[in-house]
């Protein structure tokens, strides 16, 4: 049985908490501090929880998605966890930061994930068919407003990077893009294959279209960089590239190519404003800090594409309006324990040169890229452990009950989703899967989303 809000149990009071974001750093966080006993308000951007559980993870993954949606339904099943939909928060947003301190919650908890995306900065990047990773991944996710955007691909699409986020890429444009206009997808990588990032499993996906034989014509044209960095390419089986064990089947169309030790330098552009070319820089390998790096040499080559996802890593929201430095929110640096990586929990102002009280930053919110949903969850779970320690040496603060909190934002024109209306949405995409003989459903824009639930009610 939880408490009525501010109710005291003994030396015990309960006090509300913010939680901005519901991806699983925010859910998980949302649901320790509202099992000690807390109100938890929860404002989401998007109408459904989740993030980049629901809007990243590759779509087939059905199993891993399913298991978190009933988690995160059990979180949002506690009475006092309180959930407001459709709710962007950010400085050019309806809601800023400002105003919701104006509501006096106790503390704050930023899960908001990292939204940007590391930029290649070239020149040409706003050709046509030149895509981040993110977006791209948003798009065939089905997030809004993605779909309804120009995302088209053509017949050989460069993928600059070497994680699971680009091979996820390549899985979508290889196998599952219903539009089957790829011929060719092309990971771009600054180092070697022994360098490779993606998960042996990821590869899995793709091993199929995988082309073994323009892969050793690959390492043919890379083997003195190689052989400069002390690298043999006979250990890439066991390392990397274990398809490379496997009997060669053949090529099967769309092919996956490789070109390594490559950084891209240009985008050029076709009459219609589409990239039709990309040029490169040659690098070589060398070793620094311990690490093997890339180093540009005055080579260059062109690779021919007409479209380009670049998935190069993710960047903090600057826009939202917490203290902000090099792509990352600033967290306390003088946070224990005393080791300069260990990046707090606590948002820092540099301004005062104090800490901002009571507001927290969990999941890539404060670290970005970092780790699967279960490190995401741990890291929202460990951030709550701070939270509650911090409420219990404040006095109560004067947050009013949520359907006021609701009445004020809804006075501002915000059209709110809350827990009843997910319930309406999930019935009504149920429904839309049965009429299509779909396994599932899911709406792709913000109206037809707020229409079925109205519909619903
Ligand atoms: C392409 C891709 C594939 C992945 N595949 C896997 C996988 O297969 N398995 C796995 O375990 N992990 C996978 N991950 C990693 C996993 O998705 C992340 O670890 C996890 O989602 C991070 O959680 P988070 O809560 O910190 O951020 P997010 O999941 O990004 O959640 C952020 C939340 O904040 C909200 N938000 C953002 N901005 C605002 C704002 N201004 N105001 C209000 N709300 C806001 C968003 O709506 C969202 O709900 C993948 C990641 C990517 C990018």
């Amino acid at each position: 049985m939880v408490a009525p809000r501010r109710q005291r149990q003994g030396d015990f009071r309960v006090k509300t908490v913010f939680v901005v974001g519901a991806g699983p750093a925010g859910m998980f966080a949302a649901q320790k501090i509202a099992q000690a006993g807390h109100e938890v308000v929860v404002f989401n951007r998007d109408i459904k929880p989740g993030g980049l559980a629901e809007y990243g993870i590759y779509p087939t993954k059905d199993k891993m998605k399913t298991g978190l949606r009933k988690q995160f339904a059990k979180v949002l099943a506690l009475p006092n966890v309180h959930y407001l939909g459709h709710v962007q928060v950010g400085e050019s947003c309806p809601v800023s930061i400002k105003e919701l301190r104006e509501f006096s919650p106790a503390a704050m908890v930023f899960s908001v994930g990292a939204q940007g995306a590391k930029q290649l900065g070239l020149p040409g990047s706003d050709a046509r068919g030149v895509y981040s990773a993110k977006d791209f991944v948003y798009y065939y996710n089905q997030l809004p407003p993605y779909p309804s955007q120009d995302f088209s691909t053509g017949k050989r699409v460069a993928v600059v990077g070497m994680g699971n986020v680009a091979i996820d890429v390549a899985h979508w444009l290889l196998v599952d893009d219903p539009n089957h206009s790829t011929d060719e997808v092309i990971i771009i990588a600054r180092r070697g294959p022994f360098e490779a990032k993606f998960d042996k499993k990821e590869f899995e996906f793709v091993d199929a279209h995988f082309d073994r034989a323009a892969f050793q014509e690959e390492l043919k044209r890379i083997q003195p960089q190689m052989t400069a960095a002390g690298q043999d390419a006979a250990g890439l089986a066991q390392s990397t590239f274990p398809a490379l064990a496997k009997p060669d089947p053949g090529a099967c169309k769309p092919r996956l190519l490789f070109r390594f030790l490559c950084s891209p330098k240009a985008i050029h552009k076709d009459a219609n404003g589409r990239i039709n070319r990309l040029t490169v820089t040659e690098n070589i390998l060398v070793e620094r800090d311990g690490d093997v790096s890339a180093k540009a040499t005055d080579k260059t080559a062109d690779v021919e594409v007409d479209t380009m996802v670049f998935a190069i890593g993710d960047t903090a929201d600057p826009t939202l309006g917490l203290p902000y430095n090099k792509d990352a929110y600033i967290t306390n640096p003088n946070s224990p324990p005393n080791d300069p990586k260990h990046a707090s929990y606590e948002v820092f102002d540099p301004q005062p040169g104090r800490v901002m009280e009571g507001v927290y930053v969990v999941g890539w919110a404060r670290k970005a890229s970092e780790g699967l949903v279960g490190i995401a969850r741990h890291d929202g779970e460990v951030g709550a452990v701070e939270v509650l320690k911090y409420l219990e040496s404040v006095p109560d603060g004067n947050a009013p009950p949520v359907d006021q909190i609701i009445h004020k934002l809804k006075s501002k024109g915000l059209r709110i989703v809350v827990k009843a209306d997910l319930e309406c949405l999930a019935r009504a995409e149920e429904k839309q899967a049965r009429q299509r003989g779909l396994p599932w459903f899911k709406y792709s824009d913000d109206e037809a989303m707020l229409a079925a639930i109205e519909a619903e009610r």
